[in-house]
């Protein structure tokens, strides 16, 4: 009897084999119809060519086998609380010993007679060759002998709980053997123009190749797909939200800048001059403004975005200041407040420590537009806050906020141009793709007479070496000079931050010595507190701040030249080199150090580049690649961790073919029945909204 045709949309349930258990374990994870279990792709594949023998074993090769398990027993390893589970597997060359550590259950799971494919690395314990925690895939005995004799590519799925490897491949075939039709949905021109496989032959191949070359095929089809919808969601945001919105033109003279800097004094390096005329030339058009302003620590990038604001007072409209922090929005104002105030321009700043009733008078002066330019934390965008005309928003260092949401930025005022600071550079090919088209300006050079970074030593320490770093702290305070101390934020528990911070007291006292004066500066303490110890380091009170990460953006203390970071592990690249940037700032050398317990490979990756490299754009891209996508910028809620395939480190040429082809077909096409389909393809597998940050 002919298998009963189905559909693309059919339900799971008609599929034969799946019922109201396994049902309930694939609706579980998001797979509810015939189409989503063709889109559940191989894990890995196997193939003859890449099969070893055991008998032709050698140590230290990386090798998949397939072969029967003989026995399988677990026992503890005595004084150690750990069980090791033992597999005697054979082939028709040999035997072998699997060993996984601490993973009984796999006695149930693994019985004997079951045919296995092993992937590890070959040890020779005691005489026997030995594989430690292989990667292991059950086969089935035709699949395995018809992969050998006729050299069929073998596909391996995931487990989704108990429904494992063999059960994906009977039900993929069974759904390819009888499927109806399966319509292409990518535009035809799209597919002829990069020669990709078909949708309905993509997805045979993929399943069951019929050779590595028609796999590969089938791969790079479905990432293009992917990418291709993405963008063309992406790009049709930006048709909706930016090419039909109109803001402000502002347009001023440009005098009240000069005026400012006159009085300041500050020269203005060639990046940030070029910095101004970009976002002036945007801020002239009605298009709002949507711009990234990238630069290393130091580099100026605050002084930017204040002279933009300038300019905004000047034509008439108000802007909103954000730091991530209060102490940073306090250090901003306190900056930037007198010559401000010499200008006529009226400034404000909205933290939770002032009293009600002035925080009242200040709700009303902005209001009524008798504040110029409103400091503060993006609670001045999520509160209650009313501008008389808001003009200009600037973000600075984004990444500590997360998401913030259009929604609330534009409501806020009449589509206002937007500035976001950030010193950690977002590859180019994120920023023209996940993230929408973010315009993008860039501070290369310091500000004059400062050299900050290349002339910062950077050491990685072990715990037990860490007098080193203690000790120059210690002759660098002697000198004159100060410096941080970071110990990790612990956010579950304040009696473990409080801990932590303690441990950090007792470090520098027996390392640098029991005289040397320091404040302690944490996320959980009241304002008042804050601002008394960064007052302190800042008037050269104390010789050391020792402070969790909440110094990591944008504290300017030129004096400050050591920076320790202990638990070096528990930070990510960017903020590591953020913390570095801190010091070196004036015209002093300055010295890092990252002291480590217990890293793992991942983290010495982490600090073997920061210490290799000081340029930010650099680590970013080895951050990437060390991490993987989905890690940086918080891109996990994002479109680009919803990819299946495609890869943000080795795909680049791709998403930028695919990213012009959506767009141009998007914004450049008529709106028919393709672009619809591919639309609402595009949204059901996407959440394009949550994706855009502010594109
Ligand atoms: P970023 O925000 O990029 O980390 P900042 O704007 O805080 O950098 O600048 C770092 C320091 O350099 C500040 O003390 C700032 O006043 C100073 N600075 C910025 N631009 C200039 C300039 N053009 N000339 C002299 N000093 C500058
Ligand atoms: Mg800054």
């Amino acid at each position: 009897m002919a298998a009963p045709s189905l559909k693309l949309n059919d339900s799971i349930f008609k599929v034969k084999g799946i019922g109201d258990s396994r049902a309930r374990i694939l609706k579980k994870n998001n797979i509810n119809n015939v189409e989503q279990i063709l889109y559940y792709f191989p894990r890995k594949y196997i193939d003859r060519s890449r099969i070893s023998v055991i008998g032709e074993l050698k140590p230290g090769e990386q090798v998949t086998i397939i072969g029967v398990i003989k026995s399988i027993s677990s026992r503890k390893i005595p004084r150690r609380n750990l069980t090791i589970t033992e597999a005697i597997i054979f082939d028709s060359t040999g035997y072998l010993t699997a060993i996984w550590f601490g993973r009984k259950f796999l006695e149930q799971r693994l019985t004997q007679g079951l045919r296995l494919a092993l992937s590890g690395k070959i040890s020779i314990f005691r005489g026997r060759i030995q594989m430690e925690n292989p990667e292991f895939d059950i086969l089935e005995e035709k699949d395995v002998l018809e992969a050998l004799n006729t050299g069929r590519i073998i596909p391996l799925y995931s487990s989704i709980s108990r429904l494992n490897s063999i059960f994906f491949r009977r039900i993929l075939k069974l759904i390819l053997n009888s499927i109806d039709e399966i319509p292409e949905i990518l535009p035809l021109e799209i597919v002829t123009k990069n020669h990709l496989l078909p949708r309905d032959i993509a997805f045979h191949e993929i399943h069951f190749p019929s050779g590595m070359g028609q796999l590969q095929e089938a791969r790079r089809r479905f990432s293009y797909e992917e990418l291709f919808l993405l963008e063309a969601g992406i790009a049709n945001l930006k048709k909706k939200f930016q090419l039909e919105r109109k803001g402000n033109a502002i347009v001023a003279s440009g005098d009240l800048i000069k005026d400012f800097l006159r009085i300041t004094g500050f020269k203005l390096t060639p990046s940030q001059k070029k910095a101004v005329e970009e976002i002036i030339f945007d801020m002239r058009r009605e298009k709002p403004m949507n711009r990234l302003l990238e630069g290393d620590v130091g580099s100026g990038k605050t002084l930017v975005a204040i002279i933009a604001s300038i300019y905004v007072v000047e034509g008439g409209y108000q802007t909103a200041f954000m730091a991530p922090t209060e102490v940073l929005s306090e250090q901003q104002l306190q900056k930037f407040e007198e010559p401000l105030n010499k200008l006529n321009i009226r400034t404000g700043i909205f933290t939770s420590s002032i009293k009600a009733s002035e925080k009242n008078k200040l709700l009303q002066r902005l209001k009524a537009g008798e504040i110029d330019i409103a400091f503060g934390t993006h609670a001045l965008l999520y509160e209650n806050i009313e501008f008389k005309n808001l003009g200009f928003i600037v973000v600075d260092e984004q990444h500590r906020f997360g998401t913030i949401q259009r929604k609330a930025l534009i409501e806020k005022g009449n589509a206002p141009h937007v500035l976001v600071m950030t010193a950690t550079p977002i590859p180019r090919t994120l920023a023209l793709t996940v993230f929408g088209d973010l315009d993008i300006s860039v501070i290369k050079d310091m500000p004059d007479g400062k050299m900050v970074n290349n002339r910062t030593f950077s050491y990685h320490l072990l715990e037990e070496e860490r007098v080193k770093a203690y000790e120059t702290l210690r002759e660098e305070i002697k000198k004159g000079r100060q410096g941080f101390v970071v110990v990790p934020l612990v956010e579950e528990s304040e009696a473990l931050e409080i801990k932590a911070l303690k441990n950090a007291e007792e470090i520098l006292r027996k390392f640098s010595g029991n005289d040397i004066k320091y404040a302690i500066l944490h996320g959980r303490q009241k304002p008042e507190e804050k601002k008394e110890a960064m007052r302190k380091f800042r008037e050269n009170k104390v010789s050391v701040l020792i402070s969790t990460t909440v110094i990591e953006v944008g504290i300017d203390i030129a004096n400050a030249t050591v920076m320790i970071v202990e638990n070096a592990e528990r930070f990510g690249l960017s903020q590591l080199h953020q913390l570095r940037g801190r010091v070196g700032r004036g015209k002093h050398k300055g010295f890092f150090f990252a002291i480590t317990n217990l890293p793992t490979e991942e983290s010495k990756a982490r600090i073997k580049a920061l210490i290799e490299c000081n340029d930010g754009f650099e680590l970013a891209e080895r951050d990437l690649i060390i991490r993987g996508e989905g890690e940086i910028l918080g891109l996990r809620q994002s479109g680009m961790s919803m990819l299946k395939l495609a890869r943000y480190a080795k795909d680049q040429k791709m998403i930028i073919k695919a990213k012009e082809d959506a767009f141009s077909f998007i914004l450049g096409g008529k709106e028919d029945l393709t672009s619809q389909l591919l639309l609402s393809e595009a949204k059901k597998r996407y959440n394009l909204f949550e994706m855009a940050f502010i594109s």
